[in-house]
């Protein structure tokens, strides 16, 4: 089939890599470049939290998550990064003073799904031997089955590997208008195609209701005085912060979540919260280098729940809000069985 994605962020391009490899031609739509970062999914951290994400999220979000875990290598392997898929569990810890707030949140994740029992309680000398970086922490939990996809090199990757596939068209720094069944309007002009995707994100939201952005900062270390390998969250009453290590001692700190669709620079408030959360959890912080500090802001619906609505000849997938990494593979395969390959 001809098909046309508008939108190449990360699920156009889950989409593009999966309907390539059932053979059709493509004709990709953005009002970005091919290596621009106005996509959401170029400032996320990548992390697939199956079960921490649960704390506030709904058990479909647990059973997608673990969908896509499955399918992510398949996909990175496609574009030849298998190294960018980690899967080695994460850290949950807190301050002694704020302990209550992580036993509230184990106990709230176990009660949403049993194979949430599987967390380990550990204490300083097991959590010494799973990241000896920790050693000032006295409790933490570790859940097995989350790991990371490294987003940026998916996003650099995936743009290398479509942008010379000779079955794609990619209309770079192309504003979609709109998006209807079997046909796509970029700068006033009316394109025909055997079927159309909607994958525009925020940038849908003319034509999906109860569309909005959820904004969200992060800030990018440099720390050689750091080695924590796994994901690892801190609980505090009043934030929550992540890191996610990187290659060669980076780590990514996040992230902030405002009611906001204001993707503006990060504000001082924002980052002074994360990097004293950051320098309270390991001292080596203190002579990181911070190398950036970007906003974006996450596309969400009403129900913080993602959508998939089915047309004839016309597929929207939206509202992928803090989960689109852990989400894309498995709501992209769901939305294909459920339309195109129907
Ligand atoms: C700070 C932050 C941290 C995050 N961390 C994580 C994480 O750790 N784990 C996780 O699972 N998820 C995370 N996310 C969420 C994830 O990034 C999003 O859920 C995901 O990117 C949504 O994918 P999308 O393709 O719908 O939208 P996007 O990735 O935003 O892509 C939309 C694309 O559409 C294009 N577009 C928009 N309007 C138009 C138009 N009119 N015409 C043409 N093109 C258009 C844009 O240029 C863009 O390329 C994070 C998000 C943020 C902001």
């Amino acid at each position: 089939m001809n098909i046309a994605i508008a939108g190449v962020g990360l699920v156009g391009r889950v989409l593009a890599l999966n309907l390539l490899s059932q053979g059709h031609t493509l004709t990709l739509f953005d009002e970005d470049t091919a290596y621009g970062d106005k996509p959401a999914g170029m400032t996320a951290a990548g992390m697939l939290a199956v079960f921490a994400e649960l704390e506030t999220a709904e058990s479909i979000i647990f059973e997608h998550g673990l969908r896509s875990i499955e399918l992510w290598p398949h996909l990175l392997k496609i574009i030849d990064l298998e190294e960018a898929y980690q899967l080695k569990g994460s850290i949950i810890t807190a301050h002694p003073q704020d302990y209550s707030e992580l036993d509230h949140f184990i106990s709230t994740l176990k009660s949403k799904v049993k194979e949430a029992q599987d967390i380990e309680l550990l204490d300083n000398a097991s959590l010494i031997k799973l990241e000896p970086d920790l050693e000032q922490h006295h409790k933490a939990f570790y859940i097995p089955h989350e790991g990371q996809v490294d987003a940026q090199q998916f996003m650099q990757r995936s743009s290398d590997y479509l942008l010379a596939h000779e079955d794609i068209t990619w209309h770079q720094e192309s504003k979609v208008e709109e998006v209807s069944e079997g046909s796509i309007t970029c700068e006033g002009e009316v394109k025909a195609f055997d079927w159309v995707f909607d994958s525009r994100g925020l940038g849908a939201s003319s034509q999906i209701k109860n569309l909005r952005g959820v904004r969200g900062e992060v800030i990018w270390l440099d720390a050689p005085e750091v080695n924590i390998t796994r994901p690892t969250r801190m609980l505090h009453p009043r934030y929550k912060i992540y890191i996610v290590p990187r290659a060669n001692n980076r780590y990514v700190i996040g992230a902030t979540e405002i009611e906001s669709q204001d993707q503006s620079e990060m504000s001082l408030r924002s980052s002074m919260e994360l990097l004293s959360a950051v320098y309270s959890m390991h001292s080596g912080f203190g002579e990181a280098r911070i190398v950036k500090m970007l906003t974006n802001c996450r596309p969400t619906l009403k129900d913080n729940l993602p959508n998939i609505e089915q047309g004839n000849q016309l597929t929207r997938i939206n509202g992928l809000y803090r989960h689109g990494y852990l989400l894309a593979p498995a709501i992209v395969e769901k939305a294909l069985n459920e339309g195109i390959n129907k």
